[in-house]
């Protein structure tokens, strides 16, 4: 069964139609494509799977479950985690604090051990081949590229269902580092949206892609094959 379901999704802006009709399924370990000019409406549905944006109508669910988050917070503790093209993560914090916090008190770690902070900080950058990145570093001092990585190893640490990846690669120069950390957590059977306009990405990474116009979901269509490297 998929793993999330989106049924004729609308949302406007006062008078603006930003979502008319948008349905999509997302199957366990399929990363999928979102792809639409600007103003289809794409930033609108990535902000209503994130908790920013409440739909005006229609349905989400994960997992079978009826999914209305309220909140970024509120969305990552059903599993749903996004690495926003624009960023959110935090510059006056480091690096340690953006990936820990506000996780970190419920593991029970104490937010007075800074020491506890950095080592298992520098565990996860390790494991995301970031360890040219120092953990008590403020997040503003880091070069644009690994901020982003630094977005998008986040929302993968909380992306136990599904993971929204809105252009990961604006401020990237080697996708491969990207691609194979996607590889990994799709294999974890992690449904993955990917929103890119750079349609030699899609084609290497993604399994199907559905295409948005003016807030609807007009087609959607199966990428197998279209790569030689898979
Ligand atoms: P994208 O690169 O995702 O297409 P846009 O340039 O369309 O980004 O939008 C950037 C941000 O500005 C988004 O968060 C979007 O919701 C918001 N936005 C877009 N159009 C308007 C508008 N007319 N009024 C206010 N905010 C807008
Ligand atoms: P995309 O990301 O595909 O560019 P958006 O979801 O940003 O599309 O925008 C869809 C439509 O909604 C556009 O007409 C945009 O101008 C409008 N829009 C987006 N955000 C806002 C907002 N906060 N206020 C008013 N209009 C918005």
């Amino acid at each position: 069964r998929a793993a999330v379901e989106i049924g004729s999704m609308g949302k406007s802006y006062g008078p603006t139609v930003a979502l008319d009709s948008v349905t999509l399924d997302l199957r366990p370990g399929e990363v999928h494509a979102l792809l639409g000019e600007n103003g289809a409406g794409k930033s609108t549905l990535v902000k209503a799977l994130s908790g920013i944006v409440r739909p005006d109508r229609g349905t989400m669910r994960i997992e079978g479950r009826d999914y209305r988050p309220r909140s970024i917070l509120d969305a990552r503790s059903s599993g749903v985690a996004t690495a926003f093209q624009e960023l959110s993560l935090l510059p006056n914090l480091s690096v340690a604090e953006n990936l820990l916090l506000p996780r970190l008190p419920k593991r029970g770690l104490g937010l007075s051990s800074a020491s506890a902070t950095c080592r298992s900080a520098e565990e996860i950058l390790a494991r995301f081949d970031l360890d040219h990145i120092d953990p008590s570093a403020p997040m503003a001092s880091l070069a644009l590229a690994d901020r982003q990585r630094i977005e998008i190893a986040r929302a993968m640490l909380h992306a136990t269902r599904l993971l929204v990846l809105d252009e990961p690669t604006a401020a990237l120069a080697d996708v491969e580092w990207l691609f194979s950390l996607v590889r990994a957590i799709q294999a974890k059977g992690t449904a993955i949206l990917y929103i890119s306009h750079r349609l030699g990405e899609v084609r290497a990474l993604c399994d199907r892609a559905t295409v948005l116009r003016n807030g609807r979901s007009i087609a959607t269509v199966d990428l197998a094959g279209a790569s030689d490297a898979r």
